[in-house]
């Protein structure tokens, strides 16, 4: 009997620990359906709508990527070795893997698949969702050579456009003044961590200018969240979620 609480227990501990996991997952209500949005770590996310897997900047030193599901869609931002990985996306890759890369993406790497590489103010299509490329870029922040982390014109960030939703994941930028005519923004994943992207104060201006429902920081590093939390006071109206 000792041994068969000992077991039950057991298992409801486990479930709880699995629990404390699945909080890296948040559930989005649109007109097409669910979208499920899993916090992979750092800027790689994983997004699963209308049983597809929608991969972005996978990374392998947050994950184990073997263990994950493998990929319909690979979005990719940007060149740089923590959001373009070839170890992490051969890891997800199968035969009918699609990729929507940016320009500079190919300077890096070769995709074994469909590739669309559309730049900063195009856009294309995956089934039902409209990706749209928006500029990410550095105006303050550069190398000592003077050049930008980021300059402008090289990566992307994306809009998609998911149902009644828009989903905003920004890869590596400051708060651009693009930002302004984004248009209606219901989930914006911005990045914080300085010197490559933003400063808290930086994340807070960027989410006034695109006032969305939802703000997830991301790519935050050893940043602290807080200080955005207590910046954003003032705008209750955007929900900030720290995962
Ligand atoms: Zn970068
Ligand atoms: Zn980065």
């Amino acid at each position: 009997m000792k041994n068969t609480i000992f077991a039950i227990s057991f298992i409801i501990f486990s479930l709880s620990q699995m629990n404390s996991k699945a909080q890296k997952t948040d559930l989005i209500e649109t007109s097409a359906g669910k979208l499920e949005i899993h916090h992979i770590g750092h800027s790689s996310l994983m997004f699963s709508f209308d049983e597809k897997i929608i991969h972005i900047d996978p990374y392998s030193r947050v994950s184990d990527y073997n263990q994950l599901p493998k990929a319909d869609l690979i979005l990719i931002t940007h060149q740089h070795r923590d959001h373009l990985d070839t170890a992490a996306i051969n890891k997800i890759h199968q035969k009918n893997t699609q990729y929507i890369v940016a320009p500079v993406c190919l300077d890096m790497a070769s995709f074994d698949g469909q590739v669309t590489v559309i730049a900063n103010g195009e856009s294309t299509d995956f089934g039902s969702i409209k990706i749209e490329a928006v500029p990410a870029y550095n105006i303050v922040n550069k190398r000592d050579n003077g050049i930008p982390y980021h300059p402008k014109g090289e990566g992307n960030g994306y809009i998609l456009n998911i149902g009644d939703k828009r989903i905003y994941v920004a890869g590596d930028t400051e708060n651009i003044p693009e930002m302004a005519d984004f248009g209606k923004i219901d989930i914006a994943f911005l990045p914080m961590n300085l010197p490559f992207t933003m400063s808290p104060e930086m994340t807070a201006k960027a989410a006034k200018a695109l006032q969305p429902a939802i703000l997830f920081p991301y790519h935050y590093g050893k940043t602290d969240t807080n200080e955005l939390v207590q910046l954003l006071n003032s705008s209750p109206e955007i929900e900030i979620r720290i995962r």
